[in-house]
C-alpha cells in the first residue's frame, strides 16, 4: 500500500476506549519478569531524549549465548549451510565465533578476549529449555511512521462504521475534545467487515462507481465528530475518508471555492467520490490524497517513530525496509540522523519517486551512515494500486466488476524512461506492481533497463537487485520472467492468507492461480524477500513465517482447506526463516553484516521461546513468544539470562 503521509498538527493524546494503549512517552517497565519499553499516556512535548534503547540490561563487551543444552544445539545460524550450533561469542557489536562451548572457551582464551575458563564461563548466557536463536528479524516492507499512526486509533476491527471509534477517542481524550481545530488520525478502516446495517446514508454510491464508501455525512450527524478534521486511512492505505472540514480546509488552500475539484480524468492514478452535486463527499482515493493533505510537525513524527520502533523490538525486529520515504519521511530520518541521533533500529529506505517532481537519480546522493543505522540506495516506484479497492491494473477486467481493469499510477511510458535511468545512476530500483498487467510493464521495464545496462556500461541488471513490491498476481509468463531476470520478489506472506477468501472472487479460477504463487516464482529462479506491510498487516514475524508455511488463517482454515489455499505455493520453514534474515540483507545490500549469525557480522539476534524450526504443530509458531532481542549485541528487548 502507499498512503500520502497523514499529518496533524499537534498529536492526539492516549485513549482508553480501544484495544491499544495510549502512546507518546516510552519508559522501561518490567512485566511478567521481561523488560520492555512501552508507552506511557500522553505528555505532549515529553519525547525520550536521545533514542537510545540500549540500556534494557547491561551485557558484558565479550559474552556468550549457548543453547540450553550441549547435546541439542539451537541456534540456527541460518549461514551458507544453514548451520545449527551450540553457542555464540559476541564482542562488541559482532559476532566473533561459533561452535560448542568446549571450541569457543578455548578460542576466546587462545585470542585473548578472556583469561581463563572461570571468566569465561562468568560470561556465558544460556536459553531456556525449548527456546531457540535466530538472527533477528528484517521486515522488508514496512510504512514505518505510517504504523505509529496507525497504533493511535486502530480501526481494523470495527464492525460497523466506525464512528463510535472515533467518537470515544474524542471523548477519552480531553484536550482533543476541548479543541475542535485537532485533526483526529485514524488507520485501517475494512467496509468490507462491516454489517449491512451499516449501509445506511451516511454511505453513497457515485454515479461513476458500483462501489459503495462511506461519506463524511457520517461524522456531521453526530455533534462530537461533526465540524472537526478528521482523516480515516484505510486498511489496505489506498483510500482516505475525510470529514467535510478536511475537504473545507483544501478548498481553502487550493482555491476550490464552489467545489470546483478536479475532474477524475485529470487525477492521475487517483480518483475522488463525490455527492450529487459532483463536490467530494469524502472518499479521496491514492493519488487524490494529497489534494488534502497537510505536513506532519517533526515531533509527532518522532512519537510515531518510537511507537513503531518499541513494537518492531518488541516483535524481534531490529532492521526495516520502508518502502516510501516520502518527502516529509526522508525529511524527518535525514533531520534525526543529521541531530546526532542513533536509530534504535537499522533502517533502509525507499526513496519515493514522484511523477511531477523532476528526476533527481542523478543529483541525489546515496548513503550508508553505518553509525546512526541509517541506509538508502533504493528508488521506490508505486506503479499501480491494490486488489482490495480495486486499483491493481490487470490484462482483463476484475471478474466481480467487468466495468473495470485497475489502473496505473505511473504509466508504461514513463517506467521505459525513468526504471533504466534509475538503474543507470546506480539505484536499486523498487518497484510496487500488484496487477497481472502492472508486473508485466515493470518486467518490461527491467528488460529495458538491462540492455541498456548492459550496453552502456557493461553491468548486469542483477548488480543492481531490482525488486518488485508485492508482486502479488502474474501471468505464467512472467512468473517465468522474474526468475530469468533475476528481480527480487518482494511478498508479504499475511497478505496472502488475508486475500485467499476473496481473490478468486476478484479473478477468476484461473487468474487466481498466479496470485500469491510464492511456489512458482522461486521454481523459476527468483530470489524472495518478506516483509509485512505494516500497518495493512501486523507486525509480528512469527505471523508471517506461520502464513508463508501454513498458507492457513490463524485457526487452521483456508479456502482450500486445512492444508492451506494452493498448498504446493507454501514456503518451507528454512525459506520462510531465510526470506526474514539473510535474503533480506540481501535485498537492501547488507549481507556481508547482516541476516546471519556467522563471525564477522552484527549482532543481531533473538531468542524465541519455542522452535518454529521443528515444533510439530504450526499453530505453536503463534504461540511463541519473543524472549530477548539484541541489536549491535546489547539487549534492546526482554533478557538474557545467565
Ligand atoms: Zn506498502
Amino acid at each position: 500500500m502507499e498512503p500520502e503521509p497523514p499529518s496533524s498538527d499537534s498529536m492526539p493524546e492516549a485513549h482508553t476506549a480501544h484495544k491499544t494503549p495510549g502512546t507518546t512517552s516510552i519508559e522501561m517497565v518490567e512485566k511478567d519478569s521481561t523488560l520492555s519499553w512501552v508507552y506511557k499516556g500522553c505528555t505532549e512535548g515529553k519525547l525520550h531524549p536521545d533514542l537510545d534503547f540500549n540500556l534494557i540490561q547491561d551485557v558484558p563487551e565479550v559474552y556468550a549465548l549457548c543453547s540450553h543444552n550441549n547435546a541439542q544445539p539451537k541456534i540456527y545460524t541460518v549461514d551458507e549451510h544453514n548451520s545449527v550450533k551450540e553457542c555464540i561469542v559476541v564482542a562488541g557489536t559482532n559476532v566473533v565465533d561459533s561452535g560448542s562451548l568446549i571450541q569457543i572457551t578455548g578460542r576466546s582464551i587462545s585470542h585473548g578476549l578472556v583469561l581463563n575458563k572461570e571468566q569465561f564461563l562468568d560470561k556465558v548466557y544460556h536459553i531456556p529449555e525449548d527456546a531457540i536463536v535466530v538472527p533477528s528479524f528484517t521486515d522488508s516492507h514496512v510504512h514505518s511512521l505510517e504504523y505509529g499512526f496507525h497504533r493511535l486509533l486502530p480501526l481494523d476491527d470495527a464492525e460497523s462504521i466506525p464512528v463510535s471509534l472515533v467518537k470515544s477517542y474524542i471523548l477519552s481524550n480531553p484536550s482533543v475534545h476541548a479543541n475542535k481545530t485537532k485533526w483526529i488520525y485514524g488507520w485501517g478502516f475494512d467496509k468490507t467487515r462491516w454489517h449491512e446495517d451499516s449501509a445506511n446514508s451516511s454511505f453513497s454510491s457515485t454515479s461513476t462507481d458500483s462501489e459503495i464508501w462511506p461519506t463524511y455525512h457520517a461524522f456531521e450527524s453526530d455533534p462530537v465528530t461533526a465540524g472537526r478534521p478528521i482523516w480515516l486511512t484505510s486498511k489496505d492505505g489506498h483510500a482516505v475518508w475525510t470529514s467535510k472540514k478536511v475537504i473545507e480546509l483544501a478548498e481553502g488552500r487550493w482555491g476550490f471555492e464552489d467545489g470546483k475539484w478536479p475532474d477524475n480524468e485529470d487525477l492521475e492514478g487517483g480518483r475522488i467520490m463525490r455527492g450529487k452535486d459532483g463536490r467530494p463527499d469524502g472518499i479521496f482515493l491514492d493519488n487524490a490524497q494529497s489534494l488534502i493533505h497537510v505536513p506532519t510537525p517533526f515531533e509527532d513524527n518522532l512519537m510515531r517513530f518510537e511507537i513503531a520502533v518499541a513494537d518492531a523490538l518488541a516483535n524481534g525486529i531490529t532492521a526495516m525496509h520502508d518502502a516510501g520515504f516520502l518527502p516529509e519521511t526522508l525529511e524527518f530520518y535525514e533531520r534525526t540522523v543529521s541531530e546526532g541521533r542513533v536509530l534504535p533500529i537499522r533502517m533502509y529506505a525507499m526513496h519515493n519517486f514522484n511523477a511531477s517532481a523532476p528526476y533527481w537519480g542523478n543529483t541525489t546522493e546515496k548513503y550508508d551512515h553505518k553509525v546512526n543505522r541509517l541506509k538508502m540506495s533504493s528508488v521506490k516506484l508505486v506503479c499501480d494500486g491494490a486488489m482490495r479497492s480495486g486499483g491493481a491494473y490487470l490484462y482483463e477486467p476484475y471478474t466481480d466488476d467487468p466495468s473495470s481493469f485497475g489502473f496505473m499510477r505511473l504509466p508504461a511510458s514513463l517506467l521505459n524512461d525513468i526504471i533504466p535511468k534509475f538503474l543507470k545512476d546506480g539505484w536499486q530500483v523498487n518497484a510496487h506492481a500488484i496487477g497481472d498487467r502492472a508486473n508485466g510493464l515493470v518486467l518490461d521495464a527491467f528488460e529495458k533497463g538491462e540492455r541498456e545496462l548492459w550496453e552502456e556500461q557493461g553491468i548486469e541488471l542483477k548488480e543492481r537487485r531490482p525488486r518488485i513490491e508485492h508482486a502479488q498476481i502474474m501471468t505464467t509468463g512472467d512468473l517465468e520472467r522474474i526468475g530469468k531476470l533475476g528481480v527480487i520478489a518482494s511478498i508479504q506472506p499475511t497478505h496472502a492468507t488475508d486475500d485467499m477468501w476473496y481473490g478468486e472472487a476478484r479473478l477468476g479460477p484461473e487468474r487466481v492461480k498466479g496470485l500469491y504463487a510464492f511456489r512458482s516464482m522461486m521454481n523459476s529462479g527468483a530470489r524472495i524477500t518478506l516483509g509485512s506491510d505494516i500497518p495493512v498487516e501486523g507486525i509480528s514475524p512469527l505471523e508471517g513465517f506461520y502464513a508463508a508455511i501454513t498458507r492457513t488463517d490463524k485457526s487452521g482454515n483456508s479456502p482450500h482447506g486445512s492444508d492451506g489455499w494452493f498448498p504446493e505455493q507454501k514456503l518451507t520453514r528454512l525459506e520462510a526463516l531465510r526470506g526474514m534474515t539473510i535474503d533480506p540483507a540481501y535485498a537492501s545490500f547488507s549481507e556481508s553484516t547482516l541476516g546471519s549469525l556467522e563471525p564477522g557480522k552484527k549482532a543481531d539476534f533473538v531468542v524465541l521461546s519455542k522452535d518454529i524450526m521443528s515444533v510439530e504443530d504450526p499453530k505453536e509458531v503463534l504461540k511463541t513468544k519473543v524472549l530477548a532481542t539484541a541489536l549491535d549485541g546489547k539487549v534492546v528487548f526482554g533478557q538474557l539470562v545467565n
